[in-house]
């Protein structure tokens, strides 16, 4: 093209807006409360909740992807990562569409996602991690208790056998943990997860105020 070309060429500005999610890490072992923190922490203005199992749990179990789930979590497993990270981000990216979801102004709070490295790398930039609560749980009998519980209320299949919670909390130590790593120990306050549900609750609280002013209304 010459010059003349360049000069008569249209000018096209492309002005594109990357979306960050400034989001909150709720992370343990399968029992240790992520979901129980989550759901109240949801239901703070400026909070969004979603958790990744209950993503999963709400495809139709006769669905390809209902059936690939049932197959994982039945065993303890995980679902393949560019099926877990492709679910997820469909559901946030409709719950921003819906507006029930605002990245301007809400934090994003994380349950149950990412469950390994890989899928931390996935996320990549657009999820912007500020903190990972670490809940930390050094009874192992009230994990099973808690689960079990939990799969006769919520009729959690990979609640149900004692074999399946062995593998799942297997594969939390040994797929998941390794994420405490990926994001560094300035990032992460531990907290005692042993305690009742509002003084985790206080805990986390105490320290989001520690660091972050909240948001505008
Ligand atoms: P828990 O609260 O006990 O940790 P979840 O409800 O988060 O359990 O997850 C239940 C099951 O769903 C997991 O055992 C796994 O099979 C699947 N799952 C949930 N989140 C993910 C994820 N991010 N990647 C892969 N599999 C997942």
């Amino acid at each position: 093209m010459g010059s003349k070309g360049l000069h008569n060429a249209p000018i096209s500005v492309h002005i594109s807006f990357i979306v960050v999610y400034k989001s909150l890490l709720l992370f343990g072992a399968p029992g240790s409360g992520k979901g129980t923190q989550g759901k109240i922490l949801g239901t703070i203005p400026g909070f969004y909740h979603c958790a990744c199992g209950d993503v999963f749990r709400a495809v139709d179990v006769r669905s390809e992807f209902g059936k690939g789930f049932l197959h994982y979590s039945s065993k303890g497993q995980l679902v393949p990562d560019d099926i877990s990270i492709g679910l997820w981000s469909a559901q946030i990216e409709g719950m921003v569409q819906a507006g029930r979801f605002k990245p301007d102004i809400d934090f994003l709070v994380l349950d149950g996602i990412p469950r390994n490295c890989n899928q931390a790398k996935m996320l990549g930039s657009t999820v912007d991690v500020l903190r990972v609560f670490h809940l930390t749980c050094s009874d192992k009998t009230k994990i099973y208790d808690r689960l079990k519980r939990r799969a006769l209320r919520d009729n959690r299949l990979d609640d149900i056998n004692e074999e399946v919670i062995k593998r799942r909390l297997k594969t939390y130590e040994e797929e998941t943990k390794p994420v405490l790593d990926f994001y560094g120990p300035d990032l992460i306050t531990h907290v005692n997860a042993d305690q009742l549900p509002y003084q985790v609750l206080r805990d986390i609280l105490n320290h989001i105020e520690h660091y972050q002013e909240p948001p505008a209304e």
